[in-house]
């Protein structure tokens, strides 16, 4: 019989997928499920950055390329740096690989020993504690609370941090809060790690171009310099352009850890695909309108939710300032039972009956670090996000 590693026996298969499976169950014995539980753009990859593909192609742009990025690449992600963010790394302080996800796991593959610690602020992106696992580290969940809107504090940090902590990771805007930090809010965290020079940062930018009212964006190698030598700054192409499955993602940091992570890539997948790369150069040096025209498209959205949310008895959502998910509350829910006799005892519970009654998929706060709330990703049609918001609400009273 098949016998699982060690390493793999504490992850299983994820709930979001569990909840995925569950909806498309019901989707395929005829029921409306609305399905807003991935993370992914609804939009399609810009004709441009297609039509680069195309011509990589045709050109023969076809075999391996560099192990951890081209030469074309790597220009286009300094100008990339420099132009958004105002930050210059050498081409041997870029890395990158089939998504933000794989630069993530090589840089936890490439640093962490059985033990060392990973500080996860709550909520979190779920493959964040996963990817730990494997590399045989320890996740250090730090739950923040909605009234410091989801961020984590500076004293919570200083007290999270041992010295077996090798990391901490910042996502802003976040997955699956959608909270991001101002200039003003990073600092005073990043000071902390600072003080502790075992400790790193990594900050995961992926939603940088997802922030609405006008906000400014800003990343923690930004913020303060002076931590440039311990930040790895990962980015990527799939939320900004629409290109989750280009699977394109890279990183910029310390050389050393950059040499590493390629040792890493180069037991793994040996590069990206060439022809996604090529396909990034267009989008990250072509037209940017593209980005801030779907951000308000996303701003839209996201209002018709909140809004929506904080009108259905028991719910409460903070309006958050980026990504394309709202994390609500449902602590007002609990305790009550529904019309079919279930009495709701979590968020687990709250989504299940959204999912069987009302046919809504949304993934539960506990498999998210957070609890007892529900993250709703709006990368979906305005006319699923009305239907779907107008079910939770009927949903919601159903249970007064
Ligand atoms: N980081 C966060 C916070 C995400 O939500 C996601 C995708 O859901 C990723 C990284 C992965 O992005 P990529 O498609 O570049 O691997």
């Amino acid at each position: 019989a098949f016998r699982a590693a060690d390493r793999i026996s504490a992850i299983g298969v994820s709930d979001i997928v569990r909840i995925t499976q569950a909806a498309n169950e019901l989707k395929r014995q005829g029921q409306p499920v609305i399905v807003l539980g991935l993370g992914e753009p609804d939009f399609d990859t810009p004709a441009h950055v297609i039509e680069a593909a195309q011509q990589a192609m045709a050109q023969g742009d076809t075999h391996y390329t560099v192990l951890d990025g081209t030469p074309a690449l790597k220009a286009a992600i300094q100008l990339k740096f420099r132009r958004d963010n105002g930050l210059a790394f050498a081409t041997n302080e870029i890395t990158v690989g089939a998504g933000a996800k794989q630069v993530i796991y090589n840089a936890l593959m490439a640093s962490l020993n059985p033990g060392d610690e990973v500080i996860l602020p709550a909520p979190y992106w779920t493959s964040y504690a996963d990817m730990v696992l494997i590399a045989g580290g320890v996740p250090v969940v730090v739950p923040c609370s909605e009234a410091n809107g989801f961020r984590i504090t500076p004293e919570q940090l200083d007290a999270a941090i041992t010295p077996r902590t090798r990391w901490v990771f910042i996502n802003s805007p976040s997955n699956p809060s959608g909270t991001a930090y101002s200039t003003e809010q990073l600092r005073p965290i990043l000071e902390v790690v600072l003080h502790h020079p075992q400790v790193w940062v990594l900050a995961d930018d992926i939603y940088e171009h997802i922030l609405y009212d006008g906000l400014a964006f800003a990343t923690p190698a930004a913020v303060l310099p002076a931590l440039r030598e311990r930040t790895l700054t990962v980015n990527g192409v799939s939320k900004s352009y629409a290109m989750t499955g280009w699977r394109l993602g890279y990183g910029a940091g310390p050389k050393a850890l950059i040499a590493a992570m390629a040792v890493v890539q180069s037991q793994a997948t040996s590069c990206a695909s060439s022809i996604s790369q090529a396909a990034a150069v267009a989008a990250l040096t072509g037209p940017q309108d593209v980005v801030a025209e779907r951000c308000r498209a996303f701003q839209a959205r996201r209002d018709l939710v909140v809004a929506a949310l904080n009108a259905s008895p028991g719910l409460r959502c903070r309006v958050p300032e980026g990504a394309f998910y709202t994390f609500a509350s449902c602590e007002g829910v609990l305790g009550r039972t529904t019309p079919g006799g279930v009495l709701l005892r979590t968020d687990t519970d709250f989504c299940d009956y959204l999912l069987r009654e009302f046919h809504v998929a949304v993934v539960p706060g506990s498999v998210l670090g957070l609890a007892p709330y529900f993250r709703i990703s709006y990368a979906a049609s305005m006319a699923d996000l009305q239907e779907a918001c107008a079910r939770i609400q009927r949903a919601c009273k159903a249970l007064f």
